[in-house]
């Protein structure tokens, strides 16, 4: 196969940020070399990736304005020459009755209908992810042992999830017919789903909840899914897709498709993070590395807390043997809670902007390579950072890959949202980005 000729395949549009990563992590995991991007970027890019997973914050804004960002998305995606479209969601099928599954999924196939309706004039939704205990059955989905509105996602503040059946929720959110695909049929293998779908088709469907209870039903799904424009789903959908490619003699097999450019220079850690595997991982750090404590307080006084964590940083940095360290403003619940109501809600983005300060002046000062904790936190490195995209590489822990940033002067980036990670994250993170695969 002429690797200098290979466009990317699979183009992915995620409604958030780590679900975006979750994705790219299962695709890499699957053999797909995989680039993630921050947004729609602004310009087509020459990306040597099998598959490009872009991230939109589209989860719960207003279904208009989460269609026109999965558009642009889509239209970027297209434009790079992708073949195949996914549509990436929670594996809680995390919605409400105004969207924004239906009517991003609707959009989407509109979209690409309207060139060519062969293939575009149907697709499934699957949120099963067995490996997280999500499975979905005669349309009902289990999270673990239970239903999804016995699971605590029937009081989740933005998008509660009172109603397990699939169906359902997914026709309140469409004026498109919605069917399924049953169990029997999943388990039949991808002739029987082929099936499933053809009749679903004759009878007017234009979407479909699949069942699916382990990862040998979503290879089947992916198998039948082969000549649908566009899929949609939690990551697991994902791990049948790559095999299409292959057996079209589209992917290569050998690919290392987790291999990142090598980068030099120093690393450090920073943390905004308060859940409590963060604090589990900052109190490990603490026990046998140097640390300095970001104070919300201190911030709010307007005290040079971003020049103090700097000096500490090169004082570590600058002798002969440098030794990275971590700045953080993790604390307890209780603590975190004494500071919003001391200095107002504001406080949150007070102590995200001063991580970011940090990592910009840090990036000048020659830092290559970041470990950052905390979902928010994250997103305000990265943008400070000026990074686009990020060519993702094997997974440290569950969901959280180590990357390198695509442009010049590649930098390394682990971004771990809150509850991720083992409790020796950051130093397992750091020897990844130092190259070693533990
Ligand atoms: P997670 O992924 O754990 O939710 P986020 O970075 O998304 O982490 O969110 C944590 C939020 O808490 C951020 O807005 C961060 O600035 C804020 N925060 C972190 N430490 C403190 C603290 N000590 N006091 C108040 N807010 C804090």
């Amino acid at each position: 196969m002429d690797k200098q000729s290979r466009r990317p395949l699979l183009g992915c549009i995620a409604d958030d940020f780590t679900g975006a990563t979750d994705l790219a992590s299962m695709l890499v995991r699957a053999g797909m070399r995989t680039v993630q991007t921050i947004g729609v970027p602004d310009a087509c890019a020459t990306l040597e990736a099998d598959a490009i997973v872009v991230a939109l914050k589209s989860r719960t804004i207003e279904a208009g304005a989460a269609i026109a960002q999965s558009r642009a998305a889509l239209d970027w995606l297209r434009a790079q020459g992708c073949r195949q479209f996914f549509f990436k969601y929670c594996s809680t099928f995390d919605s409400t009755d105004a969207g924004n599954i239906g009517p991003v999924a609707d959009a989407l196939l509109d979209a690409l209908g309207a060139d060519s309706p062969h293939g575009a004039d149907f697709t499934i939704a699957c949120p099963a992810l067995p490996e997280n205990r999500r499975t979905v059955y005669h349309g009902y989905l289990f999270v673990g042992d239970g239903l999804l509105n016995e699971s605590g996602m029937e009081t989740h503040p933005l998008t509660p999830m009172r109603d397990p059946n699939l169906v359902r929720v997914l026709q309140r959110q469409t004026k498109s017919k919605v069917g399924l695909i049953p169990y029997e049929a999943v388990a039949g293998g991808e002739q029987a789903v082929r099936e499933t779908i053809a009749r679903l088709r004759k009878d007017g469907a234009r979407l479909a909840i699949a069942d699916a209870l382990s990862d040998d039903d979503l290879r089947a799904l992916g198998a039948a899914c082969a000549d649908l424009r566009l899929v949609t789903g939690g990551s697991g959908v994902a791990i049948g897709l790559p095999d299409n490619f292959r057996r079209a003699g589209l992917l290569a097999t050998t690919t290392e498709p987790a291999l990142l450019p090598e980068v030099d220079g120093p690393a450090v850690v920073l943390a905004g993070s308060a859940s409590k595997a963060t604090n589990a991982q900052v109190a490990q750090w603490l026990s046998s590395r140097p640390g300095m404590r970001i104070d919300p307080r201190a911030l709010a006084r307007g005290e040079a807390v971003v020049e103090q964590a700097l000096a500490f940083v090169d004082e570590h940095l600058a002798g002969r043997q440098p030794q990275p360290v971590l700045i953080y403003a993790t604390a307890t619940p209780d603590e975190v809670k004494a500071a919003q109501s001391e200095l107002g809600a504001a406080v949150g983005e007070l102590v995200e902007q001063a991580l970011a300060s940090i990592a910009q002046q840090l990036k000048a000062r020659g830092v290559r390579k970041f470990i950052v904790a905390g979902g928010e936190t994250s997103g305000a490195v990265v943008q400070a950072l000026g990074v686009q995209m990020l060519q993702i590489g094997p997974a440290i822990d569950p969901g959280v890959p180590i990357t390198v940033s695509v442009g010049e002067k590649p930098l390394v980036l682990a971004l771990k949202s809150g509850n991720f990670g083992s409790v020796d994250f950051f130093a397992k993170a750091l020897r990844y980005a130092n190259g070693e695969r533990p």
